[in-house]
């Protein structure tokens, strides 16, 4: 096996998130604006056969784990097929996926045929009315739905993704675990970031995870972090409810940095190579492929790209900027 890439600040990095589509059937309000986002012509979206080709260039320089994410992937024509050859590339040893969940219910059995091991569907309401405010889509029915679908797969693991918002779904925490936990799922809750696009955030409606920690220690007090490698995955702080009765996970990119954890880049929907989700320095691996450029020549681009992975965000500080590509293009 390969030995995993390393940055300047010696983080190993073997993970890949892929965006295989800008385009999504919700509008988010944390992610985009309420008209959405220029789509980019579909000449510039990379094919299958150039994502598979760049699967089998990732594997070979030690990365092993893949996350299909968007935008919605599901709604990209043709995707199980895809995931199918993806999962099938040597190396590829975590084949996991981002949804929105609308698509599962058509979806579900076929991603996990195809070698989808893992889903981390987004959930931040239990409210229709707080849906239709917070996705702009009046969708809550068919997302459950499609939680549901995919409960019924052998999936290994189905995690649920909530943003919280102060004034928004912020008293929606306890809920949403309560769901998370009698359906045997772990959910993570993530703060709201300033990424790029989406006009919403402002600092004061970013509820730090130590307080959504207080809102569901007041009714779970047992309900604490566990101990050792469990209790942590990348950027999430894992918990445990006592007797392991289920798990709940807390990212925190505002409040804290997860920065020293991080072990991963991003490819845009259009080919391009991001080292952070909040910083602009990015390469063409399209340009890379569609001027003739070998294997070699994409290997010593994402060499580079890794390398120069930023030391931390700048969230928080007086020279931050918002990035100029939103979260559905860059892979959130
Ligand atoms: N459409 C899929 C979904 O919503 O799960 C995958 C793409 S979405 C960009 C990936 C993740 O980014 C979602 O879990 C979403 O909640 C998260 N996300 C988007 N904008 C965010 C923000 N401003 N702050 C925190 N998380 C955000
Ligand atoms: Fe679409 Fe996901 Fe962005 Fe929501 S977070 S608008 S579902 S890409």
């Amino acid at each position: 096996m390969p030995l995993p890439l390393v940055d300047q600040y010696r983080r190993p990095v073997t993970y890949l998130r892929i965006s295989v589509t800008d385009r999504c059937n919700l509008r988010c309000q944390y992610c985009m604006p309420a008209e959405g986002v220029t789509l980019r012509p579909k000449p510039e979206i990379l094919t299958y056969e150039e994502l598979l080709r760049l699967g089998r260039v990732f594997a070979s320089l030690g990365f092993v784990k893949f996350r299909i994410t968007g935008g919605e992937p599901l709604v990209r024509h043709e995707l199980v097929p895809f995931l199918a050859d993806f999962a099938r590339i040597e190396g590829v040893n975590e084949l996991v996926m981002s949804t929105n969940g609308i698509l599962l219910t058509r979806c579900a059995e076929g991603l996990c045929q195809a070698g989808v091991q893992r889903l981390n569907i987004s959930l931040d309401t239990l409210r229709r009315a707080t849906f239709e405010l917070l996705q702009r889509r009046d969708e809550l029915g068919r997302t459950l739905e499609g939680i549901e679908a995919a409960r019924a797969q052998p999936f290994r693991r189905i995690k649920l993704n909530a943003v919280i918002i102060r004034g928004v779904n912020d008293d929606e925490t306890v809920d949403l675990a309560r769901y998370a936990v009698e359906r045997g799922m772990e959910i993570r809750f993530i703060e709201f970031m300033p990424t790029g696009l989406q006009r919403e955030w402002t600092h004061d409606r970013v509820v730090p995870v130590a307080e959504m920690q207080e809102r569901l220690r007041a009714v779970w007090p047992d309900l604490a972090p566990i101990a050792g490698p469990e209790g942590s995955s990348g950027p999430s702080r894992v918990w445990g409810y006592a007797g392991g009765a289920g798990r709940v996970g807390f990212i925190s990119a505002v409040s804290e940095t997860f920065c020293q954890a991080c072990n991963r880049v991003r490819l845009t929907s259009d080919g391009h190579l991001r080292g952070c989700l909040f910083s602009d320095g990015q390469r063409s691996l399209r340009e890379v492929m569609r001027s003739g450029g070998s294997d070699d020549d994409l290997r010593e681009v994402i060499r580079g790209v890794v390398w120069n992975k930023v030391e931390s965000h700048r969230i928080g500080k007086d020279d931050f900027a918002p990035v100029e590509l939103g979260m559905s293009e860059l892979g959130g």
